[in-house]
């Protein structure tokens, strides 16, 4: 079955089930549109189609519904980074894709990176950083900068982007609420990386109460350091973020969106399907390196926490999130049309 230009179809369809289902703000759900701009495929259309249409209409209907079933109600941890975050389209089919899941009664958290955009304004102020294994090494002048770019501009920006899609979104930064509970990351090469934090506490309940009132949290991943460090403030890859908050609310499902097809192998071929145990072999033989070990390694943990499955998601192919999240069907297997899946 071919999703990936189905991508009109699956807001379409989300936009029917929202009239169909939902009583709440009309007004709101309305302005789900299609990347062209034009009201989605009409539903007119579609029961007027030529008979194989109509079956390939029925049959993607149908493993939509059954995605939809079974995770309504279930919460979905999906962390935005990489090329979708720096394309207008894309960032706004983003957006589209989150509010549609919201109001297909999905529990959304959004985690957002901010890589380019942090690179960008410390080029601008003259503030020199370097990268160590994925990690970019925090001087207090660093996290004061990331701070600034990833609370302030960026996570308004998505917010502000998710309401303006239909949604409702609030942004929050790790040291809201104590929210992201860090102590400093150890490397394990042994190299010093500031004050790059590890998430050891998630205030889930936060969380939680949020997503019970229908809000989507929209979280950067600034945290707060613990204890007599209360005050410091952490820098955190947002892979960790996510893979932590996923693990600690036992979601269903945590999403990585990033800038290449998921993980490849030395022949640059991509791996669709990986245990726990082959991503600690790729680690271990460099077959996976820089960016992608917080992603795989974080994506395990919060496996062995009970997600069910982690997915590494191509950013760069419009409406990622809802390709992965509802062409699987019931099974949640993907799209099946890129990306990897990580199980136990
Ligand atoms: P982001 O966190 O924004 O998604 P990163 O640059 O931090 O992006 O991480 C993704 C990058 O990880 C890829 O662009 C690629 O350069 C690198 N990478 C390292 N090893 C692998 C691998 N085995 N498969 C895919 N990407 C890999
Ligand atoms: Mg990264």
């Amino acid at each position: 079955m071919k999703f990936r230009n189905l991508a009109p179809l699956l807001l379409s369809i989300s936009f029917a089930s929202i009239q169909a289902f939902t009583v709440q703000a009309p007004s709101a759900i309305t302005s789900i549109r299609s990347p062209t701009g034009t009201r989605s495929t009409s539903i007119h259309n579609i029961l007027h189609a030529e008979p194989e249409n109509e079956n390939k209409f029925a049959s993607n209907a149908k493993t939509i519904s059954e995605a939809v079933s079974s995770l309504a109600g279930q919460t979905i941890v999906i962390k935005y980074g990489g090329n979708a975050m720096t394309s207008p389209e894309l960032a706004k089919g983003f957006c589209e894709d989150i509010a549609a899941l919201q109001k297909l009664g999905m529990r959304v958290v959004v985690v957002h990176g901010g890589g380019p955009q942090i690179k960008a304004m410390l080029e601008k102020v003259g503030v020199d950083s370097r990268f160590e294994g994925g990690m970019r090494v925090s001087s207090e002048e660093v996290v004061g900068v990331a701070e600034m770019v990833l609370c302030g501009t960026v996570n308004k920006q998505i917010s502000s982007g998710i309401c303006s899609a239909g949604g409702v979104a609030v942004g929050l930064s790790g040291r809201d609420a104590d929210l992201l509970q860090c102590e400093k990351l150890l490397n394990k090469d042994g190299i010093d990386l500031g004050n790059v934090g590890d998430v050891k506490v998630v205030n889930t309940d936060l969380l939680n109460d949020l997503l019970d009132l229908g809000i989507t949290p929209v979280v950067s991943p600034i945290g707060t350091g613990m204890g007599e460090e209360k005050d410091v403030a952490y820098n955190c890859n947002a892979d960790v973020a996510a893979g932590r908050i996923a693990g600690e609310l036992r979601a269903s499902r945590v999403l990585f969106l990033t800038d290449i097809a998921g993980v490849l192998d030395k022949e640059m071929k991509l791996l669709k399907e990986l245990s726990i145990q082959d991503v600690n072999d790729l680690i271990d033989d460099e077959t996976i390196t820089e960016g992608m070990i917080p992603k795989v390694t974080y994506a395990t943990d919060a496996i062995k926490l009970g997600v069910k499955g982690a997915f590494i998601t191509d950013g760069r192919v419009p409406h990622a999130v809802l390709n992965e999240i509802l062409a699987g069907g019931a099974q949640g297997k993907g799209s099946g049309e890129g990306g990897t899946i990580i199980t136990m």
